[in-house]
């Protein structure tokens, strides 16, 4: 039987580890699919986050949130999975979703997104507001684009 040293064709001694061409093809793959992933979950915005998390919502926002009475009975909230009482107040997004203000408040606290939809509520951080227009900026292009390849080969 061949030993481990000659099946995997190096020595025991002088192994000095990948060499840098193998490090750097992993990175690549690595990356490649960092992307990809982040890219087949819409609503997660590359390479914002990769950088920093996105920005918790704007205070005044929370603040001003729509609440409503739940008046369907059996309605659960997304964060805690507990059903509200009937009559209880709850906050509502502008997603339409409803959740505790126990619930929602810490989490927008946190971030600037419905848990459940991931729609991005204003928040107070310029850089990341200037971000999301160029984002809806990029995205507009590409909708008009298909539409213009659609006209021309429909
Ligand atoms: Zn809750
Ligand atoms: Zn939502």
């Amino acid at each position: 039987m061949a030993s481990y040293f000659d099946e995997h064709d190096c020595q025991p001694t002088g192994n000095n580890g990948p060499e840098p061409e193998t490090l750097l093809n992993w990175a690549r793959i690595i990356m490649a699919n960092v992307r990809e992933f982040a890219e087949r979950y819409e609503g997660i915005p590359f390479p914002w986050e990769l950088e920093r998390k996105a920005p918790p919502a704007s205070k005044k926002v929370v603040e001003n949130l729509e609440e409503v009475m739940v008046e369907s009975e059996g309605t659960k909230c997304p964060i805690c999975l507990l059903p509200f009482e009937t009559g209880e107040n709850a906050k509502l997004l502008p997603c339409k979703h409803k959740f505790h203000c126990s619930c929602i408040c810490p989490w927008l606290s946190q971030t600037n997104s419905c848990p459940v939809c991931r729609y991005e509520l204003q928040t107070d951080d310029e850089k990341y507001e200037e971000y999301k227009k160029e984002k809806a900026r990029k995205k507009q292009r590409e909708d008009d684009l298909d539409a213009l390849h659609n006209s021309m080969y429909s």
